[in-house]
């Protein structure tokens, strides 16, 4: 796409546009349209404006074609990929390791603790922070989502361990990132609600 801009102006003029890569094979998949209108909300409110993006942009392009190989449960690993990358990326992913009331490790392989996270607090807390720091409507985030973080934070999409996708999957860390997104931008996202009731 070339555009032209001028200074102190928010509305630029387009010139020409030209279209490398169609989404339209996907959106035949319902929970996969409304996993395109998702990238396309949190991109919009998390990316700063006039400013390249080339990590995103990379991103973006990795779960979009992951999206359109349309393999069972392509829709749930990407969006979870997409979320929780973009969240790191933005700068807004804490510790997912540490219990952020009180420093517990939480992965302590001898010693594993539960890891719970709330909308009013930022990051993980363990049990008795949960409970000593009275958050209310906390949620759990399940061992298997925690691993699959550590997963998505070393392997790229295609490489991700064997395991059956489904909405459900790793829903609470989608929740979790969802609600670190919210913090941030002062809204709710219009298009989480609606792609997490697609399935
Ligand atoms: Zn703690």
């Amino acid at each position: 796409m070339s555009y032209y801009q001028r200074e102190n102006r928010e509305l630029v003029s387009i010139d020409s546009c030209e279209l490398v890569q169609s989404q339209f094979s996907v959106i035949h998949d319902f929970s996969a349209a409304c996993a395109l209108d998702f990238l396309a909300e949190v991109s919009e409110q998390l990316l700063p404006a006039n400013e390249p993006g080339e990590k995103q942009f990379r991103l973006l392009t990795t779960v979009l074609e992951h999206l359109r190989s349309a393999t069972p449960g392509a829709v749930w690993r990407a969006v979870t990929y997409f979320s929780l990358w973009t969240v790191r990326l933005a700068g807004l992913l804490p510790d997912m390791d540490v219990c952020l009331g009180c420093g517990t490790w939480l992965e302590d392989p001898e010693n594993p603790t539960r890891a719970f996270f709330s909308r009013f607090s930022f990051g993980l807390h363990c049990l008795e922070c949960r409970r000593s720091l009275h958050l209310s409507n906390a949620w759990e985030l399940s061992p298997e989502s925690r691993a699959i973080t550590r997963e998505i934070l070393q392997s790229p999409i295609a490489a991700l361990a064997e395991r059956n996708w489904t909405q459900t999957t790793a829903a609470d860390l989608r929740r979790f990132l969802t609600q670190q997104i919210e913090t941030h931008i002062e809204r709710r996202l219009i298009t989480a609600p609606v792609l997490e009731a697609a399935a």
